[in-house]
């Protein structure tokens, strides 16, 4: 199938209402997942049926109606975007637009577990980053944050990704009582095998049970712990994410802060989410989104697709509103990170 995409200059750059340029699109092509991460997802997760699951002709229609209007990033994610059958086919088909000079980069973020079987393969289409997402360097404490026994496929999987010749980039969600007192190891575990590693606080998205406020553990501490141990230089590199970068002593990798809650990052906002039904999550930490699925549908597809996109780009919001009050966290929101796309 050969991608409808118009040159961007017959059409208009996605721009929201705060003159933001939305240039990045975070696709999430799943709700499943192979783990069962604490503070993503309940154990007894109900997933969608797979009727409503966009198929991936639909993901693939999808991007290219926003890469016509100027997105040039996507990172595939969800659930775990690795366990989608025949995924290879949308990220060949997403990465021969990167090989066409219509995308800068096609990328996404997975839990690791398949990279043992696929490194190679995501390479070949076009893949040069993965975000490999591990919390802990230990197989008891992996089996009690995910509920599953699979810390070694992901550390195969890691590395068969750096024979691959992908760059890693390792996030890691800070937790108190958890891998609080782990984190400088897994910090010089990362920069010792060249990658950058990211914090990332934990956010308030959906029920989960035990609740969050009890493993939550503020970035500014975790960086006063990390200064005793090394030299953190404030770095000006950004990718026009949340993260704020500093370089780690004299190793070429990046320490990246995520700190929702403690420093709010909205103002350089560029992306937006997509679920796998076609929803249009314009804020992370917001509610409105917009259904692209009957659009995508529709008659007029591309018409409809746009005016869609422009009701979005109204709709996206200043900025998300989690925050930590009196020892609570606001601002949530009702759904997983897992049915958002993270
Ligand atoms: N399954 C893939 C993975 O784990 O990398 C991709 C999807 S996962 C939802 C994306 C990222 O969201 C992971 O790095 C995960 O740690 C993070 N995440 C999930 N729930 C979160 C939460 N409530 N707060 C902060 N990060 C969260
Ligand atoms: Fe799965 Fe990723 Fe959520 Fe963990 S964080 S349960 S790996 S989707």
């Amino acid at each position: 199938m050969d991608l409808p995409i118009k040159p961007q200059s017959e059409s208009k750059q996605l721009t929201d209402q705060f003159g933001r340029t939305i240039n990045y699109l975070r696709l999430s092509v799943t709700d499943r997942c192979d783990l069962r991460c604490r503070y993503c997802m309940a154990e007894d997760m109900v997933f969608l049926p797979k009727s409503d699951v966009l198929t991936l002709e639909e993901l693939y229609e999808l991007s290219a109606a926003f890469i016509a209007r100027g997105v040039r990033r996507i990172r595939l994610t969800g659930g775990e975007p690795l366990v989608r059958k025949n995924i290879m086919w949308l990220i060949r088909a997403l990465g021969a637009q990167v090989t066409k000079g219509l995308l800068d980069e096609v990328t996404l973020t997975t839990n690791g577990t398949q990279l043992p079987n696929l490194a190679a393969e995501l390479y070949e289409a076009g893949v040069r980053r993965v975000n490999v997402s591990l919390d802990t360097l230990s197989a008891d404490s992996f089996k009690a944050i995910s509920r599953r026994n699979k810390l070694e496929a992901v550390l195969e999987g890691i590395k068969a990704a750096k024979n691959a010749g992908l760059q890693v980039k390792i996030n890691t969600v800070a937790m108190r009582n958890f891998n609080e007192d782990e984190i400088p190891g897994l910090v010089s575990w990362a920069t010792g095998e060249g990658f950058d590693l990211t914090l990332i606080e934990t956010m308030p998205l959906g029920d989960v049970q035990g609740g969050r406020e009890s493993s939550y553990l503020p970035l500014t501490a975790v960086k006063n712990q990390l200064d005793q141990r090394f030299t953190l230089k404030p770095s000006d590199y950004r990718t026009g994410g949340p993260a704020r970068y500093f370089t780690v002593g004299d190793t070429r990798s990046r320490l990246g802060l995520i700190t929702p809650l403690t420093n709010n990052f909205c103002d350089g906002c560029n992306r937006v989410r997509v679920t796998c039904t076609g929803r249009i999550y314009m804020c992370l930490g917001q509610d409105d989104h917009i259904d692209l699925r009957a659009a995508l549908r529709s008659d007029s597809k591309e018409e409809n697709l746009n005016r869609c996109l422009d009701k979005a780009m109204g709709l996206k919001p200043k900025g998300h509103d989690f925050a930590m009050s009196d020892g609570e966290m606001i601002g949530k929101v009702n759904r997983h990170m897992s049915q958002t796309g993270g």
